[in-house]
């Protein structure tokens, strides 16, 4: 079937990123899945190439791509190769829309140049140990101080991919105790910045596949965080999660597009050559 959806941009790209995958990525994909994550390095080696901030507004140092189509491009790319950038997917097509729907004009100045570069590297935090589909039972717990400018931040988190390598991780806390008459209010998101005291990685989880995102169990005991580090309104939290699912239910179908398409090339080269 031939595809229309590109245009001689988008395969530009697609052609400049193949080499690229070859060249530098599929050689030590190996060690990274060995190590269980890129180094950290090769998250600037992708800002130094555009692809953290395809979507990242220009003024922000990105370039200002509304499309999705060049992270399609990226994502079809690595599943043709059979690889991974560590947590690129979660910083670029999880994150991103985050920070662009409810971040303030002074949090993007904050955070957007760097999220391009790749000197800060996200991920979202979530799961906790006794929470993982039903979100709205959250425990993490986050008090604002009495002089309003700060909050504390008491719980804990796994499962949380890019949580070894994340600079900054936006965190679902409750803001206020859980409501049995409306399980989904009183859940905020923080962004806490991962060099703050209090917060601590604990264990890199071993996984069956994905081998190259680190994916981590995460701890917060009394930490603090900035009250100008809420994203958007308190207690809005589960709606923005909500929100987000379809462009995160995009990039998982897309994947899987992709996967099934090389598996079909591998067998089909495997068949043929094969006496
Ligand atoms: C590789 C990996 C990366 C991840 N990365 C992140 C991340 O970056 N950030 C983050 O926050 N989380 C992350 N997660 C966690 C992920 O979001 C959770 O695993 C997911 O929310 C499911 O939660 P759970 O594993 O506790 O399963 P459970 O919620 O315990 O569900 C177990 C099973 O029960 C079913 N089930 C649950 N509730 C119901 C119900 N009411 N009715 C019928 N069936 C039900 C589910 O469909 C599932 O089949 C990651 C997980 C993995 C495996």
């Amino acid at each position: 079937m031939r595809r229309t959806v590109f245009n001689e941009d988008h395969e530009a790209f697609r052609a400049t990123l193949r080499d690229f995958i070859e060249k530098e990525v599929v050689p030590v994909h190996r060690e990274w899945e060995q190590v269980g994550h890129p180094p950290r390095d090769f998250y600037r080696r992708l800002g130094d190439l555009g692809v953290l901030g395809i979507e990242v507004p220009q003024e922000f140092g990105g370039a200002g791509e509304t499309s999705y189509k060049y992270q399609a491009v990226v994502t079809e790319e690595l599943t043709r190769a059979g690889v991974s950038f560590g947590s690129y997917s979660v910083h670029a097509n999880l994150i991103l829309p985050y920070l662009m729907a409810y971040a303030t004009q002074e949090q993007k100045k904050r955070w957007l140049p760097g999220f391009a570069r790749g000197d800060i590297m996200t991920a979202i935090a979530m799961t906790e140990p006794s929470t993982g589909s039903d979100l709205a039972n959250i425990s993490t717990r986050a008090t604002l101080s009495e002089d309003g400018r700060h909050y504390v931040v008491n719980g804990a988190k796994t499962f949380i991919t890019g949580g070894v390598l994340a600079d900054l991780i936006l965190v679902v806390v409750r803001t206020t105790p859980f409501d049995p008459g409306d399980r989904r209010a009183g859940l905020s998101i923080l962004c806490v910045e991962t060099a703050s005291e209090g917060f601590a990685v604990g264990r890199k989880l071993d996984k069956i596949g994905l081998k190259t995102t680190d994916t981590a169990e995460l701890s917060f005991s009394d930490v603090k965080v900035p009250a100008e580090n809420l994203l958007g309104q308190e207690g809005k939290a589960f709606s923005y999660l909500s929100h987000n699912l379809a462009q995160e239910r995009l990039a998982i179908a897309l994947g899987s597009a992709a996967a099934a398409e090389a598996a079909l090339r591998h067998a089909i080269a495997y068949v043929k050559d094969r006496t």
